[in-house]
């Protein structure tokens, strides 16, 4: 599996020489696997860095290049959705556009799933094209997360995708099933890219994913988790250290320094003391921050992950095996 950051900036975009390194794109993110075919895209979160991903996509292989976009949120505010509006990838009726995510509730108490996403940045007079006029090339699926109703793994594979319950991935996963249902095809769990879930600690309701592959023995191939917009606590949960751990890659939160943290506590970010105690509670290889804060230079987003190594040292950590970093825009990880 590849993945890549195309926004790794939390809150809002921003365009300075100071963030030259790191980059201002709003968080997107691409996952790419063998097992999906290269015209299926997949793509977590529509900040800015969506656009970026879908302008250059038609600028080097053009429109034909993508036949499906399965275009996953973790949430819904405004820095995960505000490339999705401008993304050109959204005007090519040719391409079936497929929506996850979280359902939330509005301020009227109204459900708000990815499809009012869509209508409320395609809305006039805050954008010129309404969602109607785009609505035709969209097929919606909400993913509930567990809280609410009983959780589902979203499964891809070429170029479809199901969900299962997460009672029938946790006997495939033992052995106990052989096969997936997979629309009329019954598929072997090793042709599968798994992506589940996890209710984060913030605001609205959010998700973590976790994308996974699997072996024929069923083995654990590659895992890579994106834990974005989730609040530092001070232990990791047991569940979610269950969720993280494994995995081959995390990109987490990391917005504040442990002094801005004093004043940004309970917006929903995480900090240095919070990802040492990730590294701690987890055997994770590989761990990058992201949601960086948009008033933090490049330096800046360095001396927080400087803060998280020093945390890490002090819990105990044993980096030797470890690898501690800041992620920046258009950086590709091979899981
Ligand atoms: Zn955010
Ligand atoms: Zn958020």
């Amino acid at each position: 599996m590849i993945v890549r950051a195309m926004g790794t900036r939390g809150s809002v975009t921003v365009c300075r020489p100071d963030v030259a390194r790191y980059g201002g794109n709003t968080t997107s993110w691409e996952i790419m696997s063998s097992r999906v075919s290269s015209k299926s895209r997949i793509v977590v979160d529509a900040g800015t860095g969506f656009y970026e991903f879908g302008s250059r996509l038609i600028r080097e292989q053009g429109p034909d290049a993508v036949e499906d976009l399965n275009l996953l949120f973790t949430h819904y505010h405004n820095d995960h959705v505000n490339g999705l509006s401008m993304c050109p990838l959204m005007f090519v009726n040719s391409i079936k556009k497929h929506l996850f995510g979280p359902v939330d509730m509005d301020s009227h108490n109204l459900p708000f799933g990815p499809l009012a996403a869509l209508e409320q940045e395609f809305s006039i007079p805050r954008f010129p094209v309404t969602a109607e006029k785009i609505r035709e090339a969209i097929s919606c699926v909400d993913v509930s997360p567990p809280e609410i109703s009983p959780d589902e793994v979203v499964c891809f594979y070429s170029n479809k995708r199901t969900s299962i319950k997460h009672s029938i991935y946790r006997r495939i996963i033992k052995g106990e099933l052989k096969q997936i249902e997979f629309g009329d095809t019954q598929l072997d769990p090793d042709k599968i890219l798994f992506a589940r879930t996890f209710r984060c600690v913030h605001p609205q309701v959010t998700l973590a994913y976790r994308f996974e592959e699997y072996d024929r023995d069923m083995n654990l191939e590659s895992a890579f988790v994106l834990l974005t917009d989730y609040e530092a606590q001070v232990q990791v949960p047991a569940d979610l250290a269950a969720f993280l751990r494994g995995a081959n890659l995390l990109a987490v939160d990391c917005q504040y320094s442990m002094n801005k943290y004093r004043q940004c506590a309970g917006f929903g970010h995480g900090n240095p003391r919070w990802v040492a105690a990730i590294l701690k509670a987890t055997d994770i290889e590989r761990v990058g921050t992201i949601h960086h804060d948009p008033n933090a230079s490049d330096e800046h987003v360095e001396a927080i992950r400087d803060e998280v190594i020093e945390f890490a040292r002090q819990k105990g950590v044993n980096l030797k095996e470890r690898e501690v970093f800041a992620i920046g825009d258009f950086q590709k990880f091979d899981v």
